[in-house]
């Protein structure tokens, strides 16, 4: 049969994808996912990716990055490094972006063997070639804004386009693409585009992306296919979201406090 251009996101498909730990598990073995993120000017994006992580079902995360301090003082059980993500120990997903304005890493994230999500200023002038040329599958990111400066055209353009514009940057870049907004679409090459149900507009808040790639590479880590973590992570996020809000404005660190609930609800 004919692949669909798009398919919506189902609940049961999403519950079926959810990792759960079992007599076997260790914190290795559930996945362990490293974040590049912050930056003096923006320590919080770090903090509120870490925050997305550990709730996304990871065993334990590395943060690597100059806002150790403001990440301990939320989430003392992450493991924070000095020096390149490279020294940082194993990882089996890497998270690069959040706030990271001129931090060096996201070259080195890349050379990486591991699966890789990149967000926000990870996104800056990133090469289709060092992204094709990876051994691993990556993640892509973007807001409109963000997809709008990869394809070297207008936001306008982008928001015009959604569907068009997300599966031009995963044919481009070789990489399932999230293209985030009103609507969350996800991109791989080869299959159709999943569109999100979850969204609620109370997500147009400052940070709510960090949260949502932290979560997507904790995802990643536990060993879901690229597409199935960015989805079930934009499906999760935006009920987070919902259960946070219930109609009132809600901060981003409130949606990664209420995606425990979220998970609840879907499975
Ligand atoms: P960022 O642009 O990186 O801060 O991420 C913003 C988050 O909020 C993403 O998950 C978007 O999908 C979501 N978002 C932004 N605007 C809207 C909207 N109008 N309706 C639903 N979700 C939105
Ligand atoms: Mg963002």
């Amino acid at each position: 049969p004919p692949v669909p251009d798009a398919e919506a996101l189902q609940h049961d498909d999403v519950a079926r994808l959810l990792p759960a730990p079992s007599g076997e598990s260790d914190k290795y073995r559930r996945g362990v996912v490293g974040i590049v993120a912050g930056s003096a000017r923006y320590p919080g994006a770090a903090v509120l990716a870490v925050s997305g992580a550990l709730r996304g079902g990871a065993g334990a995360v590395r943060y690597v990055g100059p806002a150790g301090e403001a990440v301990l003082a939320r989430h003392p059980e992450t493991l924070v490094h000095a020096g390149p993500p490279a020294k940082a120990g194993r990882v089996q997903a890497w998270v690069v972006g959040p706030g990271l304005g001129d931090t060096p890493g996201v070259a080195d994230v890349l050379e990486s063997d591991v699966p890789v999500l990149v967000d926000a200023d990870g996104l800056r002038n990133l090469d289709p070639a060092a992204v094709r040329s990876r051994p691993a599958p990556t993640v892509l990111t973007p807001h409109a804004g963000e997809a709008a400066a990869l394809l070297g055209t207008a936001r306008e353009d982008v928001e015009s386009r959604r569907l068009e514009a997300v599966r031009e940057l995963a044919g481009r870049y070789g990489a399932t693409v999230l293209l985030k907004g009103s609507t969350t679409l996800v991109a791989r090459a080869g299959g159709p585009v999943r569109v999100n149900p979850t969204g609620t507009p109370w997500l147009a808040t400052a940070g709510s992306g960090d949260v949502l790639s932290g979560l997507a590479g904790s995802l990643l880590a536990a060993g879901l296919a690229p597409h199935d973590a960015a989805s079930a992570g934009a499906y999760l996020h935006g009920l987070a979201a919902r259960r946070a809000s219930r109609g009132a404005p809600v901060a981003a660190y409130d949606v990664a406090e209420a995606l425990p609930g979220a998970w609840r609800d879907v499975r």
